[in-house]
């Protein structure tokens, strides 16, 4: 045997940290005798490159890069890829696919500040969090002329534009990632190559300049991300049958409302409150009676006021021009302005309690009268609406008087609600900006920008709507995988008989089945005056628990079962924010208001539908005027979008955060390994394995191997000698396919060969 080792033959198992799925085992024990190197996971979880020393029993000795010298049991080794390999552009490159070769590789390419990898038809981006030479009109050029055919968003959007002109498909680019993991900078970057081809109508210039608005208004300093999206964003680029941007519409996703009342210490609100406190002129100071951030209850909670190395001041007059771009008005702006300026008072009215039973009147202070002011309404009516309420009993309309918590309830969801409409009106008035004209003849490229899967200590709502949501993505992205995998082969002529694929329909259905489904329950309880969150923990676990993706846990909480992992939820709060009650008397107030925003955002909230509504409680004015529920809401729009995406041609990017502290250079193993499990890039990996993943036309195959004949054949074309090789080496039947271009092999094939190569040369 020409190995310079011997290791175990057993049935070969990768354990790994976490999970220990046998899937990503890709070691045959033909391979393994004829591997140079092997991985060998420390015990804090990284991986070495070793060499074996020896093997005695069940365990070897390997040799680490420093010269230490470790006893592992043999099965735990992992084989490495040859040195050629180092680095590739491609993932699906590598002769061995397994974990480590996958983190090594990513890694090799950052420190060269190669950022972008490809994983098959995903592109991989890890965070740099600093400025790589990568971006600008040189590099665009390059793209464009294909001069660099590295991975970059930037081939990502010249081949969307490309084959949306070739196919007359509209495409999609879906971008996602964890919090911090570069996905609005990298929707940014895409932007920037469309508006770059697409651009001369001066449309283009308008796009760019919605990020610093979104932005200003959408994201917030987090403790993962300084400038963290809390909404989902969708952006349609239209183009003209010649290829021009003609216009652009944009849809935005559950925004967090909650951040304008409450937010974690070291955390933010929304930019926008402090980019106005600090860079309002003196006459709008005057007019919205504004003071300093440091004045505002609502943003002195977090006790943070600033970035690092942002002006809050500078970016307001870049947000204000911004906003003069996409044709908001003057008087618009200050109106909008006003509107922060109430929502930021109304944090500051506080309450005196009137009798022995804690009831509450506002106090009449600075704060009450300038809320009062600035939406335009009476006084008055505005304490009223804090601290009373009008209930509807049959034909009966009683007033109930609010205690402290109450009316702090009715204050905050007040602030919360013109926020969020705030944000919903700049949102039309864009797009109204941007509109497409008539003729809607052309083609769009749509960047989405979508919060990733989340798991945390503590699980809520948000989470819940959000992993819902990646489920729904996930799925469109596994059957577009293994449609173009299925076509690569068909194509080639290669006989594939399809290979299983792990679907995750079984967890939408545990969302969506209706009646009994994650969803539905969660509505009905909420239209139950008595339901409360143990109430609707207890009837999803009456009802749920024969779904496999589905456990009931102790109290309050349940398990999901995600195709990225296990997720506990709470049910606190879930009713409340499934509601999103606000009281009919509050909007009664901002109908009655003098200002046009608040009237406009009275109108909008009271939607007439046919849908199932969320109860009487919260129905407001007529009988007629019903609201949905968040989540039946948010599901009507992930339902929209897939449809839309459903008919483009899908780009996809997995954004990598390769550490938690925001800082450049430092590449966490274990976090990058926990991401690309999670974004499914390792399932990508995974899928290719189970086909032939390593692909080489015959021409390569037989420069690169046919000296290695030890007998000269007749036929010099490259299918025969490739044939003539791989009969020398004897690799298996069922290692590789012979197609009409390529050959196509199993995992660790090539690697083979290669050693091979390396030791004859
Ligand atoms: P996400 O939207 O995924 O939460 P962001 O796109 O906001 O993350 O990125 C977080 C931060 O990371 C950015 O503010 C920026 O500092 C840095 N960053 C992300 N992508 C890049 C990039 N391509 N080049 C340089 N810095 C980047
Ligand atoms: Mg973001």
């Amino acid at each position: 045997e020409d190995s310079p080792y011997s290791v175990s033959n057993g049935d070969p198992v990768v354990p790994l940290p976490q999970s220990t799925d046998r899937r990503w085992s890709d070691t045959s024990v033909y391979a393994r005798k004829k591997v140079l190197q092997f991985w060998v996971q420390l015990p804090c979880g990284n991986w070495e490159l070793g060499k074996v020393l020896s093997t005695s029993g069940e365990e070897s000795v390997v040799k680490l890069p420093e010269g230490n010298v470790l006893k592992v049991i043999s099965e735990t080794l992992v084989p490495a890829n040859p040195d050629i390999l180092d680095g590739v552009d491609d993932l699906m490159q590598l002769s061995y696919l397994n974990e480590p070769a996958v983190l090594y590789n990513l890694e090799y390419r950052y420190n060269q500040d190669m950022i972008y990898t490809k994983a098959g038809p995903v592109l991989v981006a890890v965070n740099p969090f600093k400025e790589v030479p990568l971006y600008g009109n040189s590099n665009i050029e390059a793209y464009r002329k294909r001069s660099n055919e590295s991975p970059h968003v930037y081939a990502i959007a010249d081949t969307a534009i490309r084959e949306m002109i070739r196919d007359e498909v509209n495409q999609s680019i879906i971008i996602s990632g964890e919090s911090g993991a570069g996905k609005t900078e990298t929707a940014k970057i895409a932007m920037q190559y469309l508006a770059a081809l697409g651009g001369g109508s001066g449309i283009e210039y308008e796009i760019l300049k919605t990020n610093p608005i979104l932005e200003a208004f959408g994201n917030a300093k987090t403790l993962r991300n300084d400038n963290s999206s809390r909404f989902g964003k969708l952006i349609e680029i239209h183009f003209s049958e010649t290829g021009k941007i003609s216009g652009a519409k944009v849809q935005t996703f559950l925004l967090e409302k909650s951040r304008v009342v409450q937010c974690a210490e070291g955390e933010r609100s929304y930019h926008i409150f402090y980019q106005l406190c600090a860079g309002a002129s003196p006459t709008l100071r005057e007019k919205l009676n504004l003071t300093s951030a440091e004045e505002y209850k609502y943003l002195q909670q977090s006790n943070c006021y600033s970035i690092n190395g942002v002006d809050d001041a500078e970016r307001f007059q870049a947000v204000t021009e911004a906003l003069d771009i996409v044709h908001v008005s003057k008087e618009d702006q200050e109106s909008v302005f006003a509107m922060l300026a109430a929502v930021l008072w109304l944090g500051n009215v506080s309450f005196t309690v009137i009798d022995n039973e804690n009831h509450v009147e506002p106090e009449e202070d600075e704060s009450l009268s300038t809320v009062a002011k600035l939406i335009g309404c009476n006084i008055n009516e505005l304490k009223l609406a804090l601290s009373n309420r009008n209930m509807k009993v049959r034909n009966d309309t009683i007033i109930q008087k609010l205690t402290l918590s109450q009316a702090i309830d009715a204050r905050d969801a007040l602030a919360k609600s013109i926020y969020a409409c705030l944000f919903d009106w700049l949102v039309e008035q864009i797009n109204k900006s941007l509109a497409v004209g008539k003729r809607r003849t052309g083609r769009s490229i749509s960047i989405l920008d979508i919060y990733g899967f989340e798991s945390f200590d503590k699980n809520s709502f948000e989470q819940f709507c959000i992993n819902y949501a990646n489920e729904r993505l996930q799925q469109h992205f596994n059957r577009h995988l293994f449609k173009l995998e299925q076509e690569e082969y068909i194509q080639d002529g290669i006989d594939w008989t399809r290979v299983d694929f792990e679907d995750n329909q079984n967890c939408l259905s545990l969302f969506e089945k209706k009646p009994l489904g994650l969803l539905s329950l969660l509505d009905e309880e909420s239209t139950f005056p008595n339901g409360t969150d143990l109430t609707l923990a207890n009837k999803l676990k009456e009802h749920l628990s024969a779904n496999s993706c589905f456990r009931g846990d102790r109290g309050k909480t349940f398990t999901v079962s995600h195709y990225a992992g296990e997720v506990t939820y709470e049910t606190t709060g879930f009713l409340e924010k499934n509601r999103d009650l606000l009281h009919s008397d509050s909007i009664k107030l901002l109908s009655s208001c003098s200002c046009h925003l608040p009237q406009a955002f009275a109108s909008s909230m009271l939607i007439h539908s046919e849908k199932p509504v969320v109860g009487p409680l919260y129905k407001a004015g007529g009988a007629d005027s019903q609201r949905l529920s968040v989540a039946t809401k948010f599901k009507d729009q992930l339902f929209q979008l897939m449809q839309r995406l459903g008919n483009t041609t899908p780009h996809f990017i997995r954004c990598i955060k390769p550490n938690n502290v925001q800082s450049p250079g430092l590449y966490e193993q274990g976090l990058v390994l926990q991401q690309l499990r999670c974004c499914g890039v390792l399932e990508v990996v995974r899928i290719s394995r189970s086909g032939f993943p390593t692909r080489m036309s015959h021409q390569k195959f037989s420069r690169r191997y046919g000296f290695l004949l030890l007998e000269s054949i007749a036929a010099k074309d490259p299918l025969s000698v490739s044939v003539a090789i791989l009969h020398q080496f004897n690799i298996l039947p069922e290692m590789y396919q012979v197609g009409y271009t390529k050959l196509f092999f199993r995992t660790g094939q090539i690697g083979v060969l290669e050693d091979t190569r390396n030791r004859t040369l």
